[in-house]
């Protein structure tokens, strides 16, 4: 039997154990959502208020040239890209995800002017699907083939007509993690671009765009990057493409001298032909709180102690819960799984809603997957103890049967 007191065991030679006294978490919690939205910095309501209080307050327009609002797309997206091993110069942080993905699939179809398909996957998060869908409203000239409706495996559907393959790292609900080099290097020789999707890996596991050979990559810092509700998202183009792309929100934020006030649209020639208008300075402050708390972590450590949480919660969920009609629905073996574990149960919805009112904060989507998730910056292996200790008691009491558990809200 693995104990409780063998988890703090665990706790007490961790290598990342300080790591938790830079984000604010609040007294009794337990969180295992940070896969949806990561927990405060503590470092970002100081850069906040000089933000606010002293670069917009005092300073005002001169904050754009003083205090580099103007740079920060690109001061952040080098950040960023040190996380998903891009080089600086190719990342820019801005927007929002699904915004973001609208830009790079029509980047992709710039560089491929005579091919018309588009490959996903069926069991994408819904907003990649959307996008590519009012891609189309721009293109009916396209088609495209989804990964479980057109074929199994997304392997099969890549061949000499595809234009462009949008690809999640990992997916939203198992927690499935994607081989980035493989696809990568399949999609190239069909003569394809693709289109990473790195919002569930951004942060908690070591990615390597360059090294990959990536086209094409965008993510959302309000996860793993614990950013900020709302925080403006990433996109990475690979410098080979730089100037050959085209993408269709061609704002001024995205010309080459925007500030010659030209007639014509003229644009960047490096990675900020991505950019499209103002972007919110605030809310780039707040993401650098986040960047900042990961800043010199070992991706290598967090990967590792990621797979031994989940490991673990995999492991006591099974020991204590059996019978209760539970099934895993996340890759067993740790190499293939991301930073969460989904467990299936006919009553998931329920049971999540028990375990929130327990303060175990994990979440539910549709049909019936319930998510937690492990973020190894701030959660400790106690964290994981309890967390299957309170499920193995939600479900042998049958608390999650009270009718307040049934009632679903806006947001799940
Ligand atoms: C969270 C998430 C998004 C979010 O997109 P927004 O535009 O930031 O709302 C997109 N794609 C995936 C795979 C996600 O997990």
């Amino acid at each position: 039997m693995f104990t409780r007191q063998d988890a703090e065991t665990l706790d007490q030679t961790d290598p990342l154990r300080d790591y938790r006294q830079r984000f604010r978490l609040p007294e009794g919690m337990i969180y295992l959502d940070g896969n949806s939205l990561g927990p405060a910095p503590k470092s970002v309501f100081e850069e906040l208020a000089s933000a606010a209080g002293t670069e917009w307050a005092d300073d005002l327009i001169t904050s754009w040239n003083k205090a580099g609002w103007f740079k920060l797309t690109d001061t952040l997206g080098d950040r960023v890209g040190q996380l998903v091993g891009a080089a600086p110069g190719q990342c820019v942080v801005c927007d929002t995800t699904s915004i973001n993905i609208y830009k790079a699939l029509h980047a992709a179809l710039s560089l491929r002017p005579d091919r018309t398909v588009i490959v996903s996957e069926g069991g994408s998060f819904p907003t990649d699907l959307y996008m590519i869908d009012g891609v189309i409203q721009t293109r009916p000239d396209l088609t495209v083939r989804l990964e479980g409706r057109d074929a199994v495996t997304l392997e099969e559907l890549i061949d000499e007509t595809v234009a462009v393959v949008l690809v999640n790292q990992v997916d939203y609900r198992s927690g499935r993690i994607r081989d980035m080099a493989k696809v990568t290097e399949q999609a190239h020789k069909a003569g394809a671009i693709v289109v990473w999707d790195l919002c569930h890996s951004a942060g908690n596991m070591p990615v390597d765009l360059d090294g990959c050979d990536a086209d094409f990559a965008v993510g959302c810092s309000y996860k793993y990057l614990n950013g900020g509700p709302g925080a403006p998202a990433f996109i990475y183009a690979a410098r080979r493409h730089h100037g050959q792309f085209r993408q269709p929100l061609s704002g001024w934020w995205g010309h080459q001298a925007p500030f010659e006030f030209n007639q014509n649209y003229q644009a960047d020639p490096g990675i900020r032909a991505m950019l499209c208008g103002t972007q919110p300075i605030l809310s780039l402050r707040a993401m650098k709180a986040g960047l900042d708390a990961v800043a010199d972590v070992d991706l290598q450590l967090i990967r590792q102690k990621s797979m031994a949480m989940t490991d673990l919660f995999i492991r006591l969920v099974e020991e204590r819960c059996e019978g209760y009609g539970l099934s895993l629905f996340s890759p067993r073996e740790a190499r293939m799984r991301g930073s969460q574990v989904s467990f299936r149960h006919e009553n998931g919805f329920a049971i999540v809603q028990a375990l929130i009112d327990r303060k175990v904060i994990g979440d539910f989507r549709k049909p019936d997957i319930m998510r937690f998730g492990f973020a190894p910056l701030y959660l400790r292996f106690a964290d994981v103890w309890d967390a299957a200790d309170h499920l193995e008691q939600v479900l042998r009491t049958e608390e999650w049967r009270q009718d307040r558990f049934q009632v679903k809200g806006e947001v799940t």
